[in-house]
């Protein structure tokens, strides 16, 4: 009987030895199986993420280059410098003309100049004459900030889509900073969809 007992016991105490070694081996399995799942899942994922830049690249090249040549540059600034010196010649010439002849003071009320004009149409010639000037001013102001960005290499390059402004936009309105489609519509164009959805995947 007590060999029996102590031979069950050990029959008892060799199946759980085994028990626990049938589990080790399904757990290395297992393991093995999730390892082997979790390498096929990387790799998929990379294979797509390799698809997905290269469907980006492909995107990206037909969005068109981010930024203008030297020459073209070289040409937008000589253009916007003959602007600037042309709203300043004009600007100088409304500031002669706001100029009391006689006293070399800007015209006021009781200027004399207003003597020889109806007082009403005198002040809206002056209203009209500093809204000018003003508009005029703006003007130098946007120019001079084309110029700075000419210079940090952001010129050209749309404020709602990033891409390029074509270049017969800009040389028609050279101090513009998003493409036409946007300034008239307040929605971007096809392209510029495109861009900002590339640029919000990859932020
Ligand atoms: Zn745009």
């Amino acid at each position: 009987m007590a060999g029996m007992k102590r031979k069950g016991a050990a029959s008892v105490r060799k199946s759980t030895v085994e028990i626990m070694k049938e589990k080790a081996a399904a757990r290395k399995k297992q393991i093995k199986k999730a390892t082997a799942n979790l390498k096929k899942a990387a790799k998929v994922r990379s294979t797509m993420l390799k698809k997905e830049r290269e469907e980006r690249k492909k995107l990206e090249a037909k969005l068109g280059p981010r930024k203008f040549s030297a020459a073209d540059l070289k040409e937008f600034r000589e253009l916007i410098l003959g602007k600037r010196t042309e709203m300043l010649e004009e600007l100088d010439t409304l500031k002669e003309s706001m100029m009391d002849v006689t006293t070399g003071e800007y015209s006021a009320e009781s200027s004399t100049y207003s003597l020889h004009m109806e007082q009403g149409t005198d002040a809206m010639e002056r209203e009209k004459t500093f809204l000018f000037a003003a508009r005029g001013s703006k003007f130098v102001s946007q120019l001079d900030d084309a110029l700075v960005r000419i210079e940090n290499g952001t010129y050209g390059l749309c404020r709602t889509c990033g891409l390029l402004v074509p270049k017969e936009r800009l040389e028609a309105v050279p101090t513009a900073q998003t493409c036409a489609e946007y300034k008239n519509t307040g929605v971007p164009c096809e392209r510029g969809k495109i861009a900002i959805s590339l640029k919000k995947e990859s932020e």
